[in-house]
């Protein structure tokens, strides 16, 4: 089968290699569609560091139809199309026992083995999701919708909240989709390209470009001077979060994506107490929160297809990351077909 592999960072390219073996509680799922995300970037690039293993067949976010199942599988048989989980838990350790998603012994397709840049690939049972009512296109993007989802999820958003989403990446964009499910009082996307934001039309209530406006001083008009009272963190600079926590109101939630590497942020503890902040994290989606997803998309009320800008034969995938690094184009999420 042809897949893409990435055999170190900056060496890879599409190979030809064996239809992989499945286990007795694995199925093989035959990838209908695949998607590009930006964590791929940093696998071939070398700016992932931890949770990769090299060499690998990438691709993480992806659907397909179960082609064949291991002795074990119930619950599975061929021609399912199955939505793919690409997150590993074991089940078995203290963490996954406690419902958290840092298992002990955590694999991830595409990252630390086979992913879904390929004819076939082997998948727990357990990661497949099987879907009936939604494209295999829309199908093969519940897992960046999931992160939109999760993060949303997080921020425990009330009806008359003002949403403040930093960042209308893939990620941001989804967060605001699952947002506006939750009827806040407002939804505000913030970000410095003017042909990402135009992506956010409609679905946000203002649109504010860092470039162009001093941000803070056009949220805090908007809010009524009282700033965010959820604050979606999907960008990567210093600059971003600061002002995240510059436009914070009393009582907000800072949920937090999107990191700027290793660089450290000065931040004011005092703004804790006196504005009674809450920042947390949000790695993963959970696999509750990926049914979620697919019962949303099949019932209408999402479509991850709305920021697809593209769709390649898997044999141009090199061509679509080179489209997603030079960040001048009309890009934002791409589909590829193997
Ligand atoms: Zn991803
Ligand atoms: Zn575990």
């Amino acid at each position: 089968m042809k897949a893409f592999e990435i055999r170190k960072p900056g060496d890879y390219g599409i190979i030809e290699t064996d239809v992989p073996d499945i286990s007795e509680e694995e199925v093989l799922v035959k990838v209908g569609y695949a998607a590009i995300c930006h964590s791929d970037i940093d696998m071939l690039t070398g700016n992932r560091k931890h949770l990769v293993r090299y060499p690998n067949i990438a691709g993480h976010e992806f659907a397909g139809t179960v082609v064949k199942t291991g002795s074990r599988v119930l619950g599975f048989r061929e021609g399912d199309t199955v939505a793919c989980e690409c997150m590993i838990l074991c089940r078995q350790c203290p963490e996954c026992d406690m419902g958290y998603v840092s298992c002990e012994n955590y694999s991830e397709l595409g990252f630390m083995q086979g992913g879904g840049f390929a004819e076939y690939c082997a998948v727990p049972a357990r990661n497949c999701h099987r879907f009936t009512k939604m494209t295999m296109e829309q199908a093969a993007l519940t897992e960046p919708m999931g992160n939109g989802l999760a993060i949303v999820e997080a921020a425990q958003i009330r009806p008359t909240d003002t949403v403040v989403i930093i960042g209308p990446g893939p990620i941001g964009l989804n967060a605001m989709l699952c947002a506006r499910l939750k009827n806040p009082g407002q939804i505000i996307m913030v970000g410095t390209r003017r042909e990402r934001l135009k992506y956010a039309q409609g679905a946000a209530d203002a649109l504010v470009n860092i470039r162009e406006e001093d941000a803070k001083a056009r949220i805090m008009e908007l809010t009524g001077g009282k700033g965010a009272q959820v604050v979606l963190m999907c960008a990567t600079t210093v600059s971003a979060c600061e002002l995240a926590l510059e436009i914070a109101g009393q009582n907000c939630r800072i949920i937090v994506e999107g990191v700027p590497g290793e660089t450290p942020v000065p931040v004011n503890f005092n703004d804790f107490v006196t504005k009674v902040l809450t920042i947390r994290g949000v790695a993963g989606v959970t696999s509750e929160q990926f049914r979620r997803v697919i019962s949303l998309v099949e019932n209408g009320y999402l479509d991850p297809l709305r920021f697809v800008t593209h769709t390649m034969a898997l044999a141009d995938i090199e061509k679509g990351f080179e489209m997603l690094q030079a960040r001048d184009q009309d890009v934002v999420k791409i589909l590829v077909k193997p």
